[in-house]
């Protein structure tokens, strides 16, 4: 037997609903802020991330698959969805056309330590804003991820985590400001922080060990050592932010994994996933397109992660059923009726699933209830000699015989009884 590769996984029939309806809610929200999709390769030549995500993050140095095709060059699977937007923005010239905002999803590739909500192919859903240079476009990429995890019905004490990276202006005098104070305090360090330490320092900031962590907060931060420009855009960003009644927290020691931001950087955190607590991640890049050979042009942008949002929504019980209306039919004549029935809910738009295996009522209400489908409809003998059908609401346990004549209209306001009462079901 061949199974799957260790770290990648198959998003089976039964979960593809709950995915299906992050995506859908995301298309929705996303066109809500006046973003389009975009559709890039899955692999790129490998020095397109090298030279975006930089060679020195741990993606690049230690993540990414990357091969030679056939022709001797050297590709990789993206392991992120920026440096692809970035190529494209350049190549098909976008700058004439500013703003540009764009939202990707689809899967990711790295070589990661399998873990729960971590895989080794994963997948994001992302969006990119070119153009805008000031706060106001942080603040509104804010605004569209939180209003996406409220209209998703994603909880999970989700908290907006905001800091500032600094420009080149005032992130290299900060840099040696950081690693003075580092080089002061090695011995407490742990060996990756001690080896990256020299090449990027800021990562030392959030290194998950506890005796960095001291070490962390004690350092200088960022956030003091803004030059007036960051630190105006840094205050904007919190106002806005608060015009919003969007709650935020300054994480002074938050830096991305990622080289290319600058300013701006957000996650959002929560504390239902262990170890894996970021679901979305984001910030500004306004260096990028000009260091990949383009015009230079500000941008922001985030990714969140699937699979923790689905972890989430499970762990909340916000079930996507496959079915909306379980068929249940059980003795003589019964069959007949409940087929003609099932095929009147699907042409009134229902998604319906008949039992086919006509076994007991007992086994079929088992079946029924395993479906996940908010309502269940049954027809036993005496409903066929009555023309009628026990229409059952599964939330509440509540039920009620009614014609078959008028069940496709009885059934559709029970769904809306029931959205206004679990304010979802349609999930
Ligand atoms: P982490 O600190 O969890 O490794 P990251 O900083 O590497 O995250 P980003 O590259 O910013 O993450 O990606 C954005 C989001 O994508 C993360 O917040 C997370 O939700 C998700 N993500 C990243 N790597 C993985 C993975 N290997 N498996 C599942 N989800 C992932
Ligand atoms: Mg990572």
């Amino acid at each position: 037997m061949i199974s799957t590769v260790r770290g990648v996984h198959d998003i089976l029939n039964q979960d593809t609903p709950t995915w299906q309806y992050l995506e859908a809610t995301a298309r929705r929200v996303f066109a809500q802020y006046g973003y389009g999709e975009i559709r890039t390769p899955i692999f790129e030549k490998s020095e397109l991330f090298a030279r975006a995500v930089g060679a020195t993050s741990d993606i690049v140095e230690k993540e990414m698959y990357t091969f030679a095709d056939r022709g001797g060059d050297s590709l990789s699977l993206r392991p992120e969805g920026t440096a692809s937007v970035v190529r494209a923005f350049i190549n098909n010239s976008m700058h004439r056309t500013l703003p540009w905002r764009v939202y990707y999803m689809g899967p990711m590739f790295r070589y990661e330590r399998p873990q729960k909500g971590r895989q080794r192919q994963f997948h994001q859903i992302g969006c990119e804003l070119f153009g805008p240079q000031g706060p106001l476009a942080d603040a509104e990429v804010m605004a569209m991820v939180m209003a996406f995890f409220a209209e998703a019905g994603v909880v999970g004490n989700l908290v907006l985590e905001i800091n500032s990276l600094g420009c080149g202006e005032c992130r290299g005098p900060y840099r040696e400001k950081l690693l003075t104070f580092l080089k002061a305090n090695q011995e407490t360090l742990c060996e990756n922080c001690l080896n990256r330490m020299e090449r990027n320092p800021l990562r030392v900031l959030d290194c998950k060990k506890a005796t960095c962590g001291e070490v962390a907060k004690a350092a200088p931060h960022m956030p003091d050592h803004l030059c007036g420009v960051c630190s105006e855009h840094f205050a904007g960003l919190k106002s806005h932010l608060t015009i919003l009644e969007q709650p935020f927290v300054h994480n002074p020691l938050m830096v991305r994994g990622l080289d290319y931001y600058n300013r701006t950087a957000f996650e959002v955190t929560t504390d239902a996933l262990g170890a894996q607590n970021a679901v979305a991640a984001g910030g500004r890049y306004d260096g990028l397109v000009a260091e990949m050979g383009g015009q230079s042009t500000p941008a922001i942008g985030f990714a969140m992660g699937l699979e923790r949002l689905v972890l989430l929504l499970q762990q909340n019980r916000v079930v996507v059923p496959t079915v909306t209306v379980y068929l249940v039919a059980v003795g003589d004549g019964a069959d007949g009726a409940g087929l003609y029935l099932a095929e009147q809910l699907r042409r009134a738009g229902l998604k319906v699933e008949m039992n086919l295996n006509q076994g007991s009522m007992k086994s079929q209400m088992k079946r029924a209830g395993r479906s996940e489908a908010p309502i269940t409809a049954i027809i036993g003998e005496s409903e066929v000699g009555t023309k009628s059908v026990v229409i059952k609401n599964m939330v509440n346990g509540e039920q009620e015989t009614v014609a078959i004549a008028g069940a496709v209209d009885f059934v559709n306001s029970l769904i809306e009884n029931i959205k206004r009462m679990d304010h979802g079901a349609d999930r």
